[in-house]
């Protein structure tokens, strides 16, 4: 059954967690559209945005006439003097170069896209906590999150719809290389004694909150006594 969409298709392809681009590893299968469908449509605005990569045209008062696009530009900032360098990821056109050669040149340019992040980031947390949780939850939180990733998965691409899911999660960056497990629970203890918080460890590049308010990573020995799970039982007996 695909975790995503919980459609029982003849096949199932492997699911890399996160995408194998941030070092993910086949963790999980999801079925064609899941795994393709919205993968292609959301995981290379979180790759851009990880990789701090925009999208821009140039144009200049010289002999090149109109834009000219160029796909992919690493910006990188020096945080202390607010210097930047803009990167070009692989050859540019000769149009191109004659404009950024001129003494000046406009540039419009375009971020990664904040909802489609959004929703790849969603798609990780949630199967990350499925993993985590032994089951798929059949949950009011855990259906919200499979619309939302179903409605993105079935949108036109560049246009995924607005998740609260989404939103909600929380997200930091290592600023390292991948690092650890491919997938890993990372508790934080609250200072007062109150119950800890859980971060899920994306291959050590990114930590993206625990999804589930209502159920947290303890929860897994009560929903597999909820779905009736008597393998153990069987193999005992
Ligand atoms: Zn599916």
């Amino acid at each position: 059954m695909c975790p995503i969409c919980l459609a029982v298709p003849a096949a199932l392809k492997k699911e890399h967690v996160p995408n194998g681009s941030l070092g993910g590893s086949h963790m999980t299968y999801t079925c064609e559209p899941c795994n393709n469908g919205l993968g292609s449509k959301v995981e290379a605005a979180l790759q851009d945005w990880f990789d701090h990569a925009i999208t821009a045209s140039f144009e200049h008062d010289g002999e090149v006439l109109g834009r000219r696009r160029v796909l992919k530009i690493y910006f990188r900032r020096n945080e202390d003097t607010g210097a930047f360098a803009l990167v070009v990821d692989g050859d540019v056109t000769p149009d191109v170069e004659q404009i950024l050669g001129s003494p000046e040149f406009r540039m419009r340019y375009q971020e990664a896209q904040q909802r489609a992040c959004g929703i790849a980031l969603l798609k990780h947390a949630y199967l990350a906590a499925c993993l985590f949780l032994r089951s798929v939850p059949d949950h009011p939180e855990a259906r919200v999150m499979r619309a939302d990733l179903i409605a993105a998965r079935d949108a036109p691409k560049g246009q995924a719809p607005a998740s609260d899911a989404a939103a909600a999660l929380k997200v930091y960056r290592s600023h390292v290389g991948r690092q650890g497990p491919p997938l890993a629970l990372v508790a934080q203890q609250a200072e007062d004694g109150a119950a800890p918080t859980f971060l899920i460890s994306l291959a050590g590049v990114l930590f993206v909150s625990w999804p589930f308010a209502d159920l947290p990573p303890g929860a897994w020995q009560r929903l597999r006594q909820d779905a009736g799970d008597d393998t153990e039982e069987e193999a005992s007996a």
